[in-house]
């Protein structure tokens, strides 16, 4: 069913919540909220902390100032509490104030509590009376991810009116539900909409999280069951060519590489399709065994594919192979790019190049299974960061040759235990060794107050020829998300920089040609300093950049933090890692610290889940990258155990399903499985 079919909803509004990935009336009970808004009792003045929202009871002691700055009405007030403390409140274009705050009225204040050159005030506090603030308090109002144009009010609303005419539909079959006492998915979608208290929230949760592992797994061994122990349709042997190169590389490859090489080319000439996952953190050089592989690929008379989750990174693989390509004169290799960004001309000459099989590398995003793309004779496809595709993607892949071989590469910290829950019966090679010219990254974790040192730092670093990556949390100013924006700030820095500094800035929201365009400038050395989000923590590779800061460092995971600062120290100069603490808040700095004493992604991840315990909901997630929605691998590692448990229970018979619920889990698994 559309949305607009829903009362109030207009073709305005569908737009918008296709924009936030929700595109049908049913995917809407799937729409989780962020966290939930607690009204909690009011504090005194005293006891105020800055960064978050807090309530206090007081009265207005004088007359409320206004003053115009542009078309802006600022309005200014003092808030008195009981113990006489004050504190100043700012609202902005609501003259309306001036006739509800009577002077000497009690109310409750509640509003984002900031700190200014030593003291607090309360933006923009919402005002209720006495009465109306006791029957709000306690309650947990839920605060959706939003996207500009849609309001909060607004999903609240239309999730309420979705209750009122449908119910979600149960996907996981009795016998699991009764084994691992999951809650109905009925009971389970309305409580974590609607929580009323926090148990509630939890069993909600676990049940959602179950579903989530559940079917991902069944369509992983789903998919399995098909290429086990499948025989080798392509013998492939290591050409003279890689021996070569693999002599002639600027630098030597680490024991891991060489022993994680050996291990792909015993599969691919044996007498069993290769099936492994590449593992190894940021930085350990896992591209140049994609490039053995493919080459391999090729140079045996077939092709081999390499698939990347972004435009951004194939464009730079792609240019790295032909770069190693020309250097080394490597003849009969020609290889070609496919990305969804392209010409139409431009994509039907590559689809004919990989056609016709004079292509024998091809390299690109999602493109690649794409049904116009019809291969000659695919022997080996790589998949980087592979979790990125869904499940449906890669079985697509698998469909584009006669059992090609499959190699897959992630930097995802998963402890080997969890891999095999994740992948079965992958076989598993772990890159577990950073190449020795490496220096180790100098980290710290600082608070706001730092940043004029920081820039300082940053422009010395630009002067010496060195190129700066700062992280900000959202894209652009929103009510609604708290942090730094990578849009504002970057004219921000722009400001404080002299005026020789190039700044450009990079979100997930922009066009990929766009997004390719700016990548591209910054590997040329064209920009000194990239605002980005996220995005860049993929992949990207410009060793050049020696400075990363992140802002609002405690909004992320360490684990993911770890793999953002896997973007620098790729390089043979001293690279810097400054993560900003912007919540102010003592847990966070140490729960950052982490990163200070230590480079391991598996032990970050261990500690970061061990200091912030289970119970924390929606806290930061570990590996986001996995894109569950609510389900973390490492945080909710039981139920993942439990799910893997059931499936095989299933297949072994030992959980009984009924015929409709072993259709519904099959065309689950094909169709609405897009993880
Ligand atoms: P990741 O494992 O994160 O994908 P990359 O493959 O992008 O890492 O490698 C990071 C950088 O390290 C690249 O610039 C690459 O050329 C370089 N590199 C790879 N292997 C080695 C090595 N054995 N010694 C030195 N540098 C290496
Ligand atoms: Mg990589």
């Amino acid at each position: 069913m559309k949305l607009s079919e829903l009362k109030g909803i207009g073709k305005k509004t569908e737009q918008l919540f296709a924009k936030a990935g929700v595109n049908t009336v049913e995917e809407l009970f799937y729409y989780y909220p962020r966290y939930y808004d607690v009204f909690e009792a009011p504090v005194t003045v005293r006891n105020l902390e800055c960064d978050r929202t807090q309530a206090i009871e007081g009265k207005v002691v004088r007359e409320l100032t206004v003053k115009r700055i542009r078309n802006l009405q600022v309005i200014h007030g003092y808030l008195r509490d009981d113990e006489g403390a004050a504190v100043r409140a700012t609202w902005f274009n609501a003259a309306y104030l001036k006739t509800k705050l009577q002077i000497g009225k009690r109310f409750v204040f509640r509003g984002f509590v900031k700190e200014s050159m030593g003291s607090f005030s309360l933006q923009q506090p919402k005002i209720y009376s006495l009465t109306e603030y006791q029957e709000k308090m306690g309650e947990m109002q839920p605060v959706y991810p939003l996207v500009a144009g849609l309001t909060n009010n607004v999903v609240c609303k239309t999730i309420k009116q979705l209750f009122s005419i449908m119910e979600p539909k149960e996907s996981i079959p009795l016998s699991v539900r009764e084994k691992y006492r999951l809650i109905p998915i009925k009971t389970a979608i309305k409580n974590i909409h609607y929580p009323t208290a926090k148990e509630e929230l939890e069993t909600a949760k676990k049940r959602l999280v179950f579903e989530e592992f559940f079917h991902f797994i069944f369509a992983l061994r789903n998919l399995k069951e098909d290429s086990r122990e499948m025989k080798n349709a392509h013998i492939l042997l290591e050409p003279e060519e890689v021996r070569t190169l693999i002599s002639k590389l600027p630098y030597k490859l680490t024991k891991a590489q060489c022993r994680t090489w050996e291990e792909i080319k015993t599969d691919i000439a044996s007498d069993k399709t290769m099936n492994r996952l590449v593992q190894g953190d940021v930085g350990s050089g896992k591209t140049i065994i994609a490039i053995f592989a493919v080459l391999t690929a090729a140079l045996n008379g077939e092709q081999g594919a390499l698939m990347a989750p972004t435009e951004v990174l194939t464009r730079q693989h792609y240019d790295t192979i032909c770069q190693l390509i020309e250097n080394n004169q490597i003849e009969e290799v020609v290889p070609v790019i496919l990305t969804g960004s392209m010409t139409v001309k431009e994509k039907r000459e590559a689809y004919t190049l990989i056609e016709s099989g004079t292509a024998n590398i091809i390299i690109g995003t999602h493109a690649l299974i794409q049904e116009k793309v019809n291969y000659k004779n695919l022997a080996l496809v790589v998949t980087d960061e592979q979790h990125r595709f869904g499940v449906r993607q890669r079985e697509a892949i698998w469909g584009k040759g006669k059992n090609p071989h499959v190699m897959v590469m992630s930097a995802t910290p998963i402890p080997r235990t969890l891999a095999i829950i994740m992948y079965g019966d992958l076989d598993i090679s772990v890159i577990d060794e950073l190449p020795s010219d490496r220096l180790p990254i100098a980290n710290c974790v600082v608070g706001t107050e730092y940043r004029p040192k920081a820039y300082g730092f940053m422009e010395k670093q630009i002067a010496q020829g060195r190129q700066v990556y700062v992280i900000c949390p959202t894209v652009e100013y929103s009510e609604a998300v708290e942090g730094e924006n990578v849009i504002e700030y970057a004219q921000k820095l722009q400001h404080i920089m002299p005026v020789s500094v190039r700044i450009a800035y990079l979100h997930g929201r922009m066009k990929p040609s766009e997004k390719n365009q700016i990548m591209n400038q910054f590997a040329e050395g064209k920009i000194d300093i990239l605002v980005s989000t996220t995005v860049v923590e993929v992949g990207v590779n410009v060793p050049n950049a020696t400075v990363m800061m992140v802002e609002n460092a405690e909004r992320f995971g360490l684990a993911q933090l770890h793999q953002l600062r896997g973007r620098v120290g790729r390089g043979a100069h001293q690279s810097y890692c400054i993560f900003i603490n912007g919540s102010g808040k003592k847990e966070a700095t140490d729960r950052l610290d982490i990163l200070c004493k230590s480079n391991d992604g598996f032990y970050i991840a261990g500690e970061d889940l061990r200091l912030r315990g289970p119970g924390d909901f929606f806290g930061v997630k570990q590996s986001g990258d996995f894109e569950f929605k609510l389900g973390d691998i490492m945080n909710d590692v039981m139920t993942l155990k439990e799910a893997a448990e059931a499936v095989d229970k299933i297949a072994a018979g030992e959980l009984k399903l009924t015929a409709i619920e072993r259709k519904m889990l099959t065309q689950k698994s094909m169709e609405n499985i897009n993880l």
